[in-house]
Formats: structure tokens, sequence, C-alpha cells
């Protein structure tokens, strides 16, 4: 049996959460969702369907056992609960799941582009950005394309070809911070390559640039620190 008191607490972190990425524009209407996984059962805490970010309550946020049993509750659980629940299976490091349509990341996701990891924050923190097509009909991702990117434990964020983001993490507030980077680098990258057109050059023209470590082995220093 899941613990009451933990769900109350679990539905108040998915509410800030929620409110968050309201606030930064991430996630507006009611599209997207996200969940957390409880400890004391295997079950989750997820947004319903229908429900904006910015309207997520106590009351109205639901419970579902792992195994897809949902918990008495006049609401119905997200669409994308089948691929919220996927990852939790394949992956019980992950413990939080954030899926938002953030327009700048959406749109490389859209035109078929990688968000290339160009700052030391993605190459540090997440590695690599799979971008997943849509599924074989069409229609947008499930399950069945979602949890074959993440098998690898590395990953920790995704893109979703005409779709949106998806970030996980251990905590609610890292999985948020990855659908927040995502977005920013998405942006930065559009600015980057933006200015490079309009000089006639490209980022091929670029030096590599690399974490601050692969920086210091290079160099044989060992003391210099990025500010
Ligand atoms: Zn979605």
């Amino acid at each position: 049996m899941p613990d009451q008191m933990e769900i109350e607490a679990k539905k108040d972190a998915l509410i800030q959460a929620a409110k968050r990425c309201f606030d930064l524009r991430l996630q507006t209407n009611a599209g997207g969702n996200l969940s957390v996984r409880l400890s004391s059962s295997d079950a989750i805490v997820i947004k319903p369907s229908g429900i904006g970010f910015n309207e997520c309550t106590r009351d109205n946020l639901q419970t579902v056992d792992l195994d897809g049993t949902i918990h008495p509750s006049p609401f119905t659980p997200s669409k994308d609960l089948g691929f919220h629940l996927g990852l939790y299976r394949i992956r019980p490091d992950i413990r939080a799941i954030v899926h938002c349509h953030s327009p700048w990341a959406t749109g490389y996701a859209s035109a078929g582009i990688e968000i290339p990891c160009l700052t030391v924050q993605t190459i540090e923190k997440i590695g690599r950005i799979p971008l997943i097509p849509l599924s074989p009909n069409g229609g947008p991702q499930t399950e069945a394309e979602i949890s074959p990117a993440f098998r690898d434990s590395k990953i920790v964020a995704a893109v979703l070809a005409n779709h949106g983001t998806i970030g996980v993490g251990p905590t609610l507030t890292k999985a948020q911070y990855m659908v927040e980077i995502l977005e920013e680098t998405a942006h930065i990258a559009f600015v980057r390559d933006t200015l490079l057109a309009a000089r006639g050059r490209s980022a091929a023209d670029l030096p590599r640039f690399g974490t601050d470590a692969e920086a210091r082995a290079a160099t044989g220093c060992v003391d210099r620190q990025l500010a």
C-alpha cells in the first residue's frame, strides 16, 4: 500500500515543478505531462489528461501502479501514461519524468535536427540528446519508440519529433533541469547557427568545444577552473 503522506508530499512536489514549467513557458495550455515515482510502493503520481501544468492540484493528480492499475479518480491519466510507466520499468534509477512541448527544442526536433551539445553544461550533464522519430503510423511517439532510446542508462534527456522534450532524473527537480537545459540549448544553438549563417559560416568552422576536464588533460594543466 502506498503511504498516504508520501503521496501528498509527492503531489506537492509535482505541483511545484509543473508551476515552474508553466512560469518558464516550457509548457502552456493542457499539454505535456510529468510524473514522480513513489518510494513506499511500485506506483507513480502523474498529471491527468486535459489539466494544465498551472492547474495541477492535490485533488486532480492521480496515482497509478507500475503495472498500469489506475487508482480510483474522476480524472483520466495523461495519454502518455504508457511511456512514463515503460521508462520506470526499464530504468530503476529514473524516479521522475518531465515532458514538455517547449518551442525551441520542439522546433529542432520537428525539423529533424538533433540539438547539438554545445555548452559545457550539455556536454557534462546530458552528453547526448536522442531525437526520437514519430511512430511508424505517423502518430505521436509511444513507449515502443521511447523506451529503446532510454535503455542506455547514460541517457537523461531526449526530444520527440513534432512533439516535445523528455527529461528524466532521480528527483523531479533534476528531471525538470533536463527539459530546461534542452530548451536553453536549442535557443543558444539557433542563435549561434543564425549568426554563423549570416556570415556565410557554419558550426564546422568553429573549434571543437570540450569540457574543462578535457581542456586540462590536453594542456597538462591541473589547476585551471571555469568561472
Ligand atoms: Zn506530449
